[in-house]
């Protein structure tokens, strides 16, 4: 079996979303770039629980199968097509965390109001524009949204997508974007979040998108 090792990784990367309640049921997808035309990928429709290195896919970049017996994620022209336009990019995790759903229901950008947050993730969180589950426009509004320095992206009426340099970013990242959904969520309940001095907002901007540049610049 080709890339054992990286292909066990996206298994596990997906039993911890699934057991951090990120995702539900079969739902969601991950991928890992091992190669510049290949991409280890996860399978439709299949549990995360039980899933095993066997199980993951290899495509090239344009969607060809090249190993393996199921068929790959529904939603893999998100995770090419980022890879494709985005040479840092060489994981990409979409999930259906609760919060964070709450904000693509809501058509609302998740604002980053915490300074650590912006240097994660930039000023928000931004909405990519409606298409059908598995289109190919989905996936370019995807592109569009993330542009040349976004690491996250709702997907409005269905979930978010991250885009990082490795699977465990990927993973961390979504789970820390899903807690500011929820923080934000509830500042709102208790009269309403207040954003952060517009000089901090900048700054963390600035340090967020030095480490972008910086893993642009390493590819
Ligand atoms: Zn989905």
């Amino acid at each position: 079996m080709r890339y054992a090792d990286e292909r066990a990784a996206v298994a596990e990367a997906a039993k911890e979303l699934f057991d951090r309640g990120l995702v539900a049921g079969t739902s969601g997808n991950l991928s890992l770039q091992v190669e510049d035309d290949l991409v280890a990928i996860t399978p439709h429709g299949t549990r995360y629980e039980t899933m095993t290195a066997g199980q993951v896919i290899l495509v090239d970049l344009e969607g060809a199968v090249v190993e393996g017996d199921l068929q790959p994620s529904v939603e893999t022209a998100i995770h090419l097509r980022t890879m494709a336009t985005r040479h840092d990019v060489r994981s990409v995790v979409h999930s259906h965390p609760v919060y964070a759903s709450m904000f693509a229901v809501a058509h609302r950008p998740i604002r980053a109001l915490i300074d650590e947050f912006v240097v994660e993730c930039g000023a928000e969180v931004p909405c990519a524009e409606y298409a059908i589950s598995g289109s190919d426009c989905l996936a370019e509004h995807v592109v569009e949204a993330l542009g040349p320095y976004g690491r996250a992206a709702l997907m409005v009426n269905h979930g978010l997508v991250v885009a990082h340099t490795d699977l465990d970013h990927c993973l961390a990242l979504t789970a820390n974007i899903d807690r500011t959904a929820q923080i934000v969520l509830g500042a709102e309940t208790l009269g309403g979040a207040v954003p952060l001095p517009e000089e901090a907002t900048n700054l963390f901007t600035t340090v967020y998108e030095y480490k972008v540049k910086e893993a642009k610049d390493e590819t």
